[in-house]
Order: structure tokens, then C-alpha cells, then sequence
């Protein structure tokens, strides 16, 4: 071994060994072996001579054989130390050999000093010896003793106890030395432990110390993603906003070139929404909503709204609900079904180049008020090797290398549907053969809504007008502010910019107006301080107005934040300019009943 390799035969240094001995506990060994084979000589050096002429040569040759089997073993710990364990159970054997011989040859009798050695083995085999054979080992030590008190009457017993024994003062001297050998042993070993306990205090700590520098560091990392996504949003916001407003003056030509600005925006607004959602759902910042919902409806949409992108490709969108569910009402979140079956059936829309997509809904039970529901989207695509169906649904991971090239897109939709399904206690499934096609599945638990739905209010189409409404736009990026203005010239209401907080409020106490588009972050007074300031106004129609965040915030429960600062509603930055028509249509429409009323 590489350790060895320093040492020189002739090395008697026992420092030298530990210096090249990284390991606590080894060391700790090596100098416990060291320990009782040194003590084990001096004892033999202290013995003999006290005892030289009154033992038996039987004795005598025994005592000379295990000193120089303990010199030699001493010497081959110096020499090899990384053969601890060998040298350990060289020492056992010793101690064994010397209780067996001591009560079945040359004392045929148990002593102090065959007991003391029964102890020595037993603990020399736990603390030094690295396997199972420490059993083994303290077994034989034992065995012996056991057999004769089993075989031997009491009063034999003490009767052959003294003869055979080392003659004074050497038996004492012997028994002296074996406790100090026992104690050392166990203040090495009582040391040793110690320092482990506190080694690994210390690693325990350093460990702590890191976890939290890495949680930090996620954490970090989640802001860094949500902030940058937000910045982005805000731009994109008029990119898309303006190429809508220049579509409607534009020639052919100019709006094909517009119509692929417009895509590219909406491709890079998903790609910043997909990397949203997944830092929400990598920090457990999604909070499933409970609503009542059409199931069939909600599929209906979602397989519609993806059935242009099949018919370019010449594919059809099947969606089988079980009849089951249709008419019934389930309580669930439906952005976030939407996002899982608009993932699935995108991607199969985009893998499949002929044949069909098919999306099936099953009921496939009922207890009491809850519906277990099957959901299965299959292709007739490209289908995934079977040895990247596990990777796939990794974030920022695709099929295969070309993936990109070919189909675009980052790997991060199925990532985003594993965590959804996590959170509604699903699990997604994937069937697939390469060049037939993939089926994705999950079973979903919906409680079923037991309560009346209302008749949906059908929102006015876009191409009707906002006329007379009068809104004040406090918003301090003057292209938002611009491409507000647009707007609402276009559905031809008026409006008033506000740059900031206070100043929406002074507007609104010297103007009149029928709805405020508040951002929330501007400078002096925020969007939420302003809302504070305005509901505490005097006026109570004023006090009262409509108030619409308009938000690039990624923070959760951003409704819950909009409701507690006293807002109505709130709109997401980047929004479609048909967002923002829905929600002052029916401003409009109330302002032309109290007129008509009035
Ligand atoms: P993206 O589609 O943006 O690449 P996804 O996470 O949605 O990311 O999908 C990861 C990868 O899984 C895809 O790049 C594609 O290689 C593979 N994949 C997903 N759905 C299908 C499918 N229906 N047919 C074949 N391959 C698919």
C-alpha cells in the first residue's frame, strides 16, 4: 500500500508511522496495539528474572517464545502498520493460546492472570479487530473458562490453585502489569473516541454550515430567476401590446412580418412564464386553487385552442370525455389542469407529424363525493427511446441532442407537468415506442361541486367601444404609459397619466374618472400605498372607483395581496390587449345603464 511505502524496515519510530496515518481511528489503534505489545515485553522483562530459577522449563520456554513473538509483532507494526488488523488478531491468538494452555497444560486451573487475559482478549478483540472474528476471538477466550467451571467440582478447583502458579513476587508483578495494560488500553481507547465524537461534531457543524450556504444560494438563485423574469416581462409587455396596436393600420406584408413579432414575443413570454412556474414549483410557492369547474368544457377549450397548430401540421385533436363527466362540475384548479393538458397536447402536437392526436378523459370511479378520473394523451409521433423516458421529464431536458434543431423548445414543460401532477398527488406515466408514438397518462381525485352554477356572463367582443369611460393611468415606464394611451384611444376612451403614487391621487381629486390602471411599483408612492391613500379619501365615489393592478409581480397569491390593499382586480404584465378590454367593458356597460337609468 502506497502508506507503507515510506517506512523502512529498519524504522523503529512509532511517530513516524502515525505521522503517515491520516485516519484518527487507525492511529488510535496502532498506538493501543503499541501500547500492549510494549507493556506485554516489560512485563516479560520485569518477570523473568524474578522467577528465572524457580519455573518449570516448560514455563520458561514458553515465556521466551512469546517474547519473541511479541518483539517480532512489534516490529512488523512499525514496519507494515496498515496490517493492524492481522497484528491484532496475531496478539488474540497469543492471549488465547496462553488461557488454553494455562488450564489445560500447565496449570489446569483458572487464576487471576487467566482471567485478567480472558478480559484482555474479549475487549482487545471488540476495540481492535475490524470484523467478525472479534466474536469468534472472545468466544475462544471464554470457552475454555466455561468448560472448566463446568467440568471441575469447587473444592478441586481451589485445591490445584496455587502450585502451578508463577512464584512470587512474579505472579504479582504479572497481575500488576495487566491491569496497567487494561487501564491504558482504555484511557487510548476512552481518547480515541473523543476525538471521533468531536471530529465529527466539528464535520457535523461544517456540514450544517454548508447546507445552509447551498439553501442560500437556491435561494438566491430562485430571486435572481423570479427578478430577471420580471424585467422581462415588463418590455415584452410592450413589445406585445405595440404590435397589436400597429396590426390594425398595417399593409399585408407589414402585418406577416408582425404576425411572426408577435409569435416570437409570445414564444420568449412562454419561455419566461415556463421558467416562472418552475422556479414556483421547485420553491413549493404554488397554491392549488379550489373552484368549481367544467371539466368537459375546460378540456373542450384547451383542445381547441391547440387545434390550429394540428391543422397546419395537417393532424387532428380527438377529445373523448367520458359521459360520465359531462354536465358535472368537479372542484380543482383549472389553470393548472390547463397547463398540464396544454403541455401534453402540445408536445404531441409537435412531435407527430402524421396520424392523430387523441385525448381521452375516463371515470374510473366514484367514492362518496370524489371522482377518480383518468386522463390519457397519446400520438402517433416520434415516440422517445425507452432509455430517455426517465430523463425527459428533467428540467432543460430533451430526447435527444437535436431536439432543439429540429422541434425547438427548452425541456422544461415536462418538468413543470411532473410538479403540477406531484401536487394534486398524481403521477404522469409515459407509454411510448420509437417511430410509433407516446401515450403520457395520470389519474386525477376531484371532489365533485355539489352547489349551482351561474349562467357564464358572455364578455362583449373586442370590436365594441369604451366610449365616454375616462381612466386615469398611473404608471411610471412611459412606454407602458404610451402603449395604455394607445389602447384606449383605439377603443376611443380617454385617459390621464399619472407618473407616480401621488400623483394619481392629486389627478383623481382634480379630475374625474371612471377606473384607475395602477401599477404597483413606481417611485414616491407605490401602487398599493395609493390604493390606501384613495379609499381613505373623503369623496366616496372617488374613494370607491375601480381600481386595476397591473402587475409583472411572480409572487404567489398575488389575488389574495391585490384584495388586502384594497384593489378590484388586477391584470398580469405582459397582457393581451384583449385582457385589458374584458375588464373595462363592464365599466363601460354599467356606466351606460346608470346613464339611461339617470
Ligand atoms: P420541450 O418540448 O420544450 O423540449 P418538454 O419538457 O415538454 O420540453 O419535453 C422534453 C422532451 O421530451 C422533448 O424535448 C422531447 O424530446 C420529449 N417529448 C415530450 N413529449 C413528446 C412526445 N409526445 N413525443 C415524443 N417526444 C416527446
Amino acid at each position: 500500500m502506497p502508506m507503507d511505502m515510506h517506512i523502512s524496515f529498519f524504522n523503529f519510530s512509532l511517530k513516524k508511522v502515525l505521522a503517515q496515518q491520516p485516519d484518527n481511528l487507525k492511529k488510535a489503534r496502532i498506538k493501543i496495539v503499541y501500547a500492549i505489545l510494549l507493556l506485554s515485553i516489560l512485563k516479560i522483562l520485569v518477570i523473568l528474572p524474578m522467577v528465572f530459577h524457580s519455573i518449570k522449563d516448560q514455563q520458561l520456554y514458553r515465556i521466551i517464545f512469546v517474547f519473541i513473538l511479541y518483539i517480532g509483532l512489534t516490529k512488523y507494526l512499525l514496519y507494515k502498520p496498515l496490517n493492524i488488523n492481522i497484528i491484532s488478531q496475531g496478539m488474540v491468538i497469543i492471549g488465547i493460546a496462553a488461557i488454553w494452555g494455562n488450564i489445560f497444560i500447565f496449570q489446569q486451573n483458572i487464576n487471576f492472570v487467566t482471567i485478567q487475559f480472558v478480559f484482555m482478549v474479549t475487549f482487545v478483540s471488540y476495540y481492535l479487530i475490524d470484523s467478525r472474528y472479534a466474536v469468534i476471538y472472545s468466544i475462544l477466550g471464554i470457552l475454555p473458562v466455561m468448560y472448566f467451571l463446568a467440568v471441575t467440582s469447587r473444592q478441586s478447583w481451589h485445591l490445584s490453585a496455587v502450585p502451578e502458579e508463577l512464584p512470587s513476587p512474579g505472579f504479582e508483578a504479572a497481575v500488576f502489569m495487566n491491569f496497567i495494560t487494561m487501564l491504558l488500553v482504555h484511557y487510548l481507547f476512552y481518547c480515541a473516541f473523543r476525538a471521533n465524537v468531536i471530529e465529527k461534531e466539528a464535520l457535523n457543524k461544517k456540514l450544517e454550515a454548508t447546507v445552509a450556504e447551498t439553501k442560500a444560494l437556491a435561494d438566491s438563485r430562485s430571486v435572481f430567476l423570479s427578478t430577471m423574469s420580471h424585467e422581462l416581462r415588463t418590455p415584452l409587455n410592450a413589445v406585445i401590446g405595440m404590435t397589436n396596436l400597429v396590426k390594425d393600420t398595417a399593409t399585408e406584408e407589414q402585418t406577416e412580418n408582425l404576425d411572426i413579432l408577435e409569435f416570437s414575443a409570445m414564444s420568449l413570454l412562454t419561455l419566461v412564464n415556463d421558467i416562472l412556474d418552475y422556479n414556483k414549483t421547485e420553491n413549493d410557492k404554488i397554491e392549488l386553487e379550489a373552484i368549481p369547474v367544467n371539466l368537459p368544457d375546460l378540456l373542450h377549450k384547451v383542445c381547441t385552442g391547440l387545434q390550429q397548430k394540428a391543422a397546419e401540421k395537417g393532424l387532428d385533436v380527438l377529445l373523448q370525455v367520458d359521459e360520465n363527466l359531462k354536465g358535472r362540475w368537479v372542484i380543482t384548479d383549472p389553470t393548472r389542469i390547463t397547463q398540464i393538458i396544454y403541455n401534453l397536447v402540445g408536445n404531441a402536437i409537435k412531435f407527430t407529424e402524421k396520424g392523430s392526436v387523441s385525448v381521452q378523459v375516463t371515470s374510473i370511479g366514484q367514492t362518496g363525493d370524489d371522482m377518480q378520473v383518468h386522463f390519457s394523451v397519446a400520438d402517433t409521433g416520434i415516440g422517445i427511446a425507452p432509455n430517455r423516458q426517465g430523463a425527459i421529464f428533467d428540467p432543460f431536458t430533451q430526447a435527444s441532442v437535436d431536439t432543439t434543431r429540429y422541434y425547438g423548445g427548452t425541456g422544461l414543460g415536462l418538468a413543470i407537468v411532473k410538479r403540477l401532477l406531484k401536487l394534486f398527488n398524481s403521477e404522469i406515466r409515459l407509454q411510448s415506442k420509437q417511430g410509433e408514438g407516446s401515450t403520457f397518462s395520470f389519474d386525477m381525485d376531484f371532489g365533485l361541486y355539489q352547489g349551482v352554477i351561474n349562467p357564464v356572463t358572455i364578455l362583449p367582443a373586442m370590436d365594441s367601444r369604451l366610449d365616454g369611460l375616462n381612466i386615469l393611468i398611473a404608471e411610471d415606464n412611459p412606454i407602458n404609459s404610451l402603449l395604455l394611451v394607445k389602447l384606449l384611444t383605439k377603443w376611443n376612451a380617454t385617459s390621464v397619466v399619472a407618473t407616480n403614487g401621488q400623483d394619481a391621487v392629486d389627478k383623481l381629486l382634480a379630475g374625474s374618472f371612471d377606473a384607475i390602471l395602477m401599477d404597483l411599483h413606481m417611485p414616491i408612492m407605490d401602487g398599493y400605498q395609493a390604493t390606501t391613500a384613495i379609499r381613505a379619501l373623503a369623496d366616496p365615489v372617488k374613494a370607491r372607483i375601480t381600481i386595476i393592478a397591473l402587475t409583472a409581480s411572480v409572487s404567489h397569491n398575488i389575488n389574495g395581496k391585490i384584495n388586502l390593499a384594497g384593489m378590484n382586480d388586477y391584470l398580469s404584465k405582459p397582457f393581451q390587449p384583449a385582457s385589458l378590454y374584458q375588464k373595462l367593458a363592464p365599466l363601460n356597460a354599467d356606466k351606460a345603464a346608470k346613464a339611461m337609468v339617470g
